[in-house]
C-alpha cells in the first residue's frame, strides 16, 4: 500500500514485533478462539504431544502471525516461520519440512498461495510426518519415503475459502478471527502506549481505537504516528492529547471513521463512476489500479462489514450509509 501510515520498513517491523503479546491472557478480544488454542495446548501438554495443527483465517492484522508466536511460546517449542509465496515447488517444501526439529511449529503465512505440487507433499506431512521425494525421471522415476519429525503446523490465510478442502481438512483446529471493537482496540493501544513510553488519556485512546479499522495492526501504526507527532510538537515528548492525535491522524488521511485511502478509492468508484454499481471485482479493480485479491481479502471485508457495501451475484453495491458517508446524494430512483 502506498499510504504513508501504513507503510512498512524494518524499523516499522521491529517496533511491531516488540509489541506482540506473548502470551495467550495478554492476547486482547477474540475470546472464544482463545478459549478453543487454551484447549488444545493444554491437551496437549498433558498427553506431551505437539498440539493439532491449526488453521487461522481472517483480514491482515488481526493477529495471525502473533498466535502462532503464542502457540509456539506457551508450548515451550521453537518456531519455524516461512510462507505461501516462499514455497514455489514441492523441493521447498521438502526442505523446509526435513529440517524441522522434533515437535518445532511450522507458522506458513499465506499458505493458500503455496505451490499446487507442494499442497499434495503437505497432506501426507500433516497427517502421517512422512514425505515421498520424486528421485529420477519418466519411466525410471522412484519415490523415497523420508519420515519427518512431528511437528504442529500454523497456517494463516486471508481467505480459507481458497484453500482445497483436502488441506483444509487436515487441520484439527479452524478459527476465523473476527474485527475488534473499538473497546478491545483500546486495550491494546493502552497496552502498546505503555510499552511505547506515551500517555494519553482515555479520549485519545478512544479516537485512535474508533479509527483503526478494528485491526490492532492499524491501532499500534497510529499510535506510532500520534507518538512521532508529540515527539514533535508536543511540549512533553511522552504526553499526547487529543489536539495531537487529531492533528497526527489528519496529517496521515485517516478519515473520521478510519476508511484510509484505498477504502475511500474504492468506495468513490463505487458510488461515482459505476453509479452505485452492481460492478464486477475485476472492473473495480482495474478501476482503482489495486490487485482484485487486495480488494476482496482486504478492502470489501470491512466495508461490507460496517454496512457500506454488499456483494450481490451481479457485483458490489454501495449502501446508502456509503453515499451519506461519501456526501454524495443519491441518484434517483436508486433501488435502496
Ligand atoms: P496478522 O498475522 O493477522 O497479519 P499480526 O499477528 O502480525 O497479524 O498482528 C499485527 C500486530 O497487531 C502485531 O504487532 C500484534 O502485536 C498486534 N496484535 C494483533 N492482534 C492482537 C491482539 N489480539 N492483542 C494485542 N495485539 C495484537
Amino acid at each position: 500500500s502506498q499510504d504513508p501510515a501504513v507503510a512498512e520498513d524494518e524499523t516499522e517491523l521491529a517496533v511491531e514485533g516488540a509489541l506482540r503479546p506473548a502470551s495467550l491472557a495478554e492476547f486482547v478480544g477474540q475470546q472464544k478462539v482463545r478459549g478453543q488454542l487454551q484447549l488444545l495446548l493444554d491437551a496437549a501438554r498433558i498427553q506431551q504431544r505437539p498440539p493439532d495443527h491449526i488453521l487461522l483465517s481472517g483480514p491482515p492484522g488481526l493477529g495471525k502471525t502473533t498466535l502462532a508466536m503464542i502457540v509456539a511460546h506457551e508450548s515451550q517449542r521453537p518456531l519455524r516461520l516461512s510462507s505461501g509465496p516462499a514455497i514455489q515447488h514441492a523441493g521447498d517444501l521438502a526442505a523446509l519440512l526435513s529440517s524441522l526439529v522434533p515437535g518445532e511449529v511450522l507458522f506458513i503465512d499465506e499458505i493458500h498461495r503455496m505451490a499446487r505440487s507442494a499442497e499434495e507433499m503437505l497432506y501426507l506431512a500433516m497427517e502421517d510426518f512422512r514425505i515421498d521425494i520424486m528421485v529420477g525421471k519418466g519411466a525410471g522415476a522412484t519415490s523415497i519415503p523420508l519420515d519427518l519429525a512431528p511437528f504442529t503446523l500454523v497456517g494463516a490465510t486471508t481467505r480459507s475459502g481458497l484453500l482445497p478442502n483436502p488441506l483444509r481438512d487436515r487441520f484439527g483446529f479452524t478459527a476465523h478471527l473476527e474485527y475488534y471493537e473499538p473497546g478491545e482496540l483500546e486495550q491494546v493501544i493502552s497496552r502498546s502506549a505503555a510499552v511505547l513510553g506515551v500517555d494519553l488519556p482515555r479520549t485519545a485512546r478512544a479516537e485512535i481505537a474508533r479509527r483503526s479499522r478494528g485491526t490492532p495492526r492499524i491501532a499500534n501504526r497510529l499510535l506510532r504516528r500520534v507518538r512521532d507527532y508529540v515527539i514533535v510538537h508536543g511540549k512533553s515528548a511522552s504526553s499526547a492529547t487529543d489536539a495531537h492525535v487529531a492533528a497526527a491522524l489528519e496529517l496521515y488521511d485517516v478519515d473520521a471513521i478510519g476508511l484510509d485511502r484505498l477504502d475511500r478509492a474504492v468506495l468513490d468508484a463505487v458510488v461515482r463512476r459505476f453509479r452505485g454499481g452492481p460492478v464486477g471485482l475485476s472492473t473495480l479493480a482495474v478501476t482503482v489500479g489495486e490487485e482484485a485479491e487486495t480488494i476482496e481479502s482486504v478492502v470489501e471485508p470491512y466495508l461490507v462489514r460496517i454496512g457500506f457495501l454488499g456483494r450481490t451475484p451481479r457485483g458490489r453495491v454501495a449502501t446508502p450509509e456509503a453515499y451519506a458517508h461519501l456526501r454524495v446524494p443519491r441518484p434517483d430512483g436508486a433501488l435502496r
